[in-house]
């Protein structure tokens, strides 16, 4: 089934609603539970629910706050934001560079550019606070299917539903359930077990979101930098359309010892990041030197999972597919995933969800296995343009499925 977007943006099915009713599309009979309310998590309660299923989404915390990080939602996430109807919210507040310019680190010779225009890959690039991402995700998703407060403990499979129990003490069930709980899956290590590898390489990120007035005259350009030193680098760029507000995120080597749950909370020492880059261009040492705090985060990546469900139980985003931050794509497969799941779920009833579901995996394994594996060796646009399309060009809504995955 074709799907296309409507003049606001949102997503319109090329067939009429009671032909879908024919074709067995679940009107408000597959309930779905998502565990994990980020940006995977909400994508696909926002995709789902496009598709009439009834979506609950359950999340740990108690409350969503607005630390420091800025991201990069490249074209081929934005057609899917579109289709959930949020770009526009998103082009308000976000900054749209021209281009990823991608600099040598001290002299700041340009190694390359790649022109970004929307026309390219039929969607803006553009650069935001995440908290920005997240919000207009979260209101996208009417309020009484968010349960904050939920952090899932156990997961039993029945014969047609998935029972869960949460640390809180409420059990509930769903036909299905989607694990998007991020790199420290419980759901992930209930199906797979907890054997999966986690890969902590020695480095971490640096990341802050400040007043870009605190750079006095310092001018970042229309562009998105990447700065690359011999084993660090730094990306720096505004995530505001008034370039009011600077962002920049590091990677650089630090001793394999330290390594933080995921967490929002961990404060980085400027004065160690300053040094880290004391022999970086003079522009970077400008933004390090005005930035007034940091947080600081551990770069963690795993191999691709064997498998990625276990009956009615699929995990989605980081839980499945981890991912160094360095091609700015863990978010964006993320939600490629939601509109992929959604589709695949489409035209199922609770009977069909295991199969759906291994012709999800089929689909998407294939793809962000491969973006793992070039974004784990960070030498994505370097020195020369890559082959963008099939990245960028993504259209998840569009794209066409193989009928079957694994049987
Ligand atoms: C430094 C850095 C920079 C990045 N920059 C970019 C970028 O520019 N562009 C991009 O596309 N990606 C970027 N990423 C990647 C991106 O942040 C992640 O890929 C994305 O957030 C994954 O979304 P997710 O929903 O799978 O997981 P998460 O965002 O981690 O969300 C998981 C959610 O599950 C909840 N949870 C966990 N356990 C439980 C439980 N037991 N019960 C209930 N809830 C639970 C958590 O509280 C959380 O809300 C970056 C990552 C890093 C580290």
């Amino acid at each position: 089934m074709a799907v296309l977007t409507n003049r606001q943006g949102c997503l319109a099915s090329a067939e009429p609603k009671d032909q879908r009713k024919v074709r067995g599309m679940p009107q408000d009979k597959l309930s779905i539970a998502i565990i994990g309310a980020g940006i995977g998590g909400l994508a696909a309660a926002a995709t789902l629910q496009l598709f009439g299923v009834n979506v609950q989404v359950y999340e740990q915390a108690t409350q969503f706050g607005r630390v420091g990080a800025g991201i990069q939602m490249m074209p081929n996430s934005m057609k899917v934001l579109r289709g959930i109807g949020v770009e526009a919210k998103l082009r308000e507040a976000a900054f749209a560079p021209k281009s990823h310019l991608n600099r040598i680190g001290d002299t700041g010779e340009v190694t390359n550019e790649l022109a970004m225009p929307e026309e390219r890959f039929g969607a803006p690039y553009l650069c935001l606070h995440r908290a920005t991402l997240h919000s207009a995700l979260a209101g996208a998703i009417p309020a009484e299917r968010l349960h904050l407060g939920h952090k899932l403990a156990e997961l039993e499979h029945h014969d047609g539903y998935i029972e869960m129990e949460f640390d809180n003490g409420v059990r509930t069930q769903a036909d299905a359930v989607v694990g998007a709980d991020g790199v420290h899956s419980v759901t992930r290590n209930i199906i797979l077990g907890s054997e999966q590898r986690l890969y902590n390489r020695g480095r971490v990120a640096y990341r802050a979101v400040f007043p870009a007035s605190l750079l006095g005259s310092l001018d970042l350009g229309n562009s998105r930098t990447k700065w690359w030193g011999a084993d660090r680098h730094v990306v720096i760029y505004y995530t505001s359309p008034a370039r009011d507000e600077v962002y920049f995120v590091t990677s650089v080597p630090e001793p394999l010892e330290w390594m933080t749950p995921e967490s929002w909370s961990t404060t980085g020492d400027m004065a160690v990041l300053r040094q880290a880059y004391g022999d970086f261009h003079e522009d970077v040492r400008a933004v390090l030197d005005a930035c007034p705090s940091c947080h600081k985060w551990a770069i963690l990546e795993r191999d691709p999972l064997p498998r990625w469900s276990d009956g009615r139980v699929v995990l989605l985003g980081d839980a499945c597919h981890p991912m160094t931050p360095y091609m700015a794509q863990g978010a964006a497969t993320s939600i490629e995933d939601a509109a992929i799941l959604a589709r695949c779920l489409a035209e199922v009833d609770s009977g069909g969800v295991e199969g759906a579901f291994h012709r999800y995996e089929a689909h998407r394994k294939p793809r962000t296995s491969r973006i793992q594996a070039i974004s784990s060796a960070n030498t994505w646009m370097q020195n020369t343009e890559p082959d963008t399309d099939w990245l960028y060009g993504y259209d998840a809504w569009n794209v066409p499925l193989s009928e079957t995955g694994r049987n």
